[in-house]
């Protein structure tokens, strides 16, 4: 039975990864290899990297670093996860392992505009798209910026750019907007125009992004979608985990879950999605597995 299983190869992960080999234990990282971080085409908020850093070399980094300690990669999506004696079983596939411990660092996946895959990638890669303000912001300061979006979740994005810049526009996705007050006052307030939807058939066009309205064909020098995001919580879950309304993990100062010996990082759990406090989370979690781990067998050399 291994150590313990680390099921997600993006910061939290990797970060998890480095540490728990550092510690000496015998552990297992399964990534399917779809991380967030991959598709930032380059961050400039991760401190320690003054002109920035792209996402999948900062990911390519820190597998190098694991993997100095002896963690290897494996490309596998994990199926299941239950609780055994002792431990978990953790399947992939066909085969079932058991670890005393497991780290669940799945992270998310953001709701994405309806576009097709090619023009959605070109867009955010060429900046057009974004999905993050706390992240790029600041890159957008004083340019003109399109939010998909509506309600609370919507208003409150159009509100955080307005930090940024004056020319908000947010536009309801499918139908008329839903905005209760204060929202609504603080976006009117905040001089935010309100265009409802339906919205689609989105176009790189010059040096902009396009899309249909009810009230026209409108660009924009970005998008953020603001459409929400589906939370990979599911496998803990399923074992029993307590998670949130919103499908993130219940977690302690420890990183611990509801299940003893199972434990969260990154966006999978509840906090700041942002690649700083999944690896900070993620230490948190590997020093709290050692320990736990210790206090059940004294870990000596
Ligand atoms: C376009 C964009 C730009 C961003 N820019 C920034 C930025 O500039 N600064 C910043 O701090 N943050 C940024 N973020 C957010 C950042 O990417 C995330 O906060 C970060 O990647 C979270 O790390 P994580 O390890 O929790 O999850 P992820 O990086 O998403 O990694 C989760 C991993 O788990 C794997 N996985 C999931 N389910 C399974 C399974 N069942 N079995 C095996 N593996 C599985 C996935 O394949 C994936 O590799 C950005 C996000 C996006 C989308």
């Amino acid at each position: 039975m291994d150590d313990c299983i680390i099921i997600g190869g993006g910061p939290a992960g990797l970060t998890a990864a480095i540490y728990l080999a550092r510690f000496h234990l015998s552990i297992r990282l399964f990534d399917a290899g779809d991380s967030r971080a991959a598709l930032i085409p380059r961050t400039h908020n991760h401190a320690g990297y003054p002109d920035g850093i792209s996402g999948k070399d900062l990911l390519a980094r820190m597998l190098e670093q694991a993997e100095k300690y002896g963690a290897t990669r494996e490309q596998a999506e994990v199926t299941g996860l239950r609780v055994i004696e002792d431990g978990f079983g953790v399947r992939i596939g066909d085969r079932e392992i058991g670890a005393r411990a497991v780290l669940l660092a799945t992270g998310v996946v953001n709701n994405r505009p309806e576009m097709p895959s090619a023009v959605h990638d070109e867009a955010l890669a060429r900046g057009f798209l974004r999905y993050c303000p706390i992240c790029d912001g600041y890159e957008v300061t004083d340019k003109g910026i399109g939010v998909i979006g509506t309600g609370a979740h919507g208003a409150r994005e159009a509100l955080f750019l307005r930090g940024f810049s004056a020319d908000i526009t947010l536009i309801a996705p499918d139908a008329g907007h839903d905005i209760d007050q204060p929202h609504a006052g603080d976006l009117d307030a905040g001089g935010i125009r309100r265009v409802d939807g339906p919205c689609g058939n989105y176009a790189i066009e010059g040096n902009r992004i396009a899309l249909d309205t009810v009230e026209g064909r409108l660009s924009f020098d970005t998008i953020y979608p603001a459409l929400g995001s589906r939370i990979r919580s599911q496998l803990a879950v399923q074992a029993g985990a307590r998670a949130a309304d919103d499908g993130c993990l219940e977690v302690d100062a420890h990183q611990r879950t509801s299940i003893p010996g199972l434990f969260a990082a990154g966006d999978v759990a509840k906090g700041l999605d942002q690649i700083s406090h999944a690896m900070g989370e993620a230490g948190v979690a590997a020093t709290a597995i050692r320990n736990m781990l210790d206090a059940q067998k004294p870990l000596r050399r």
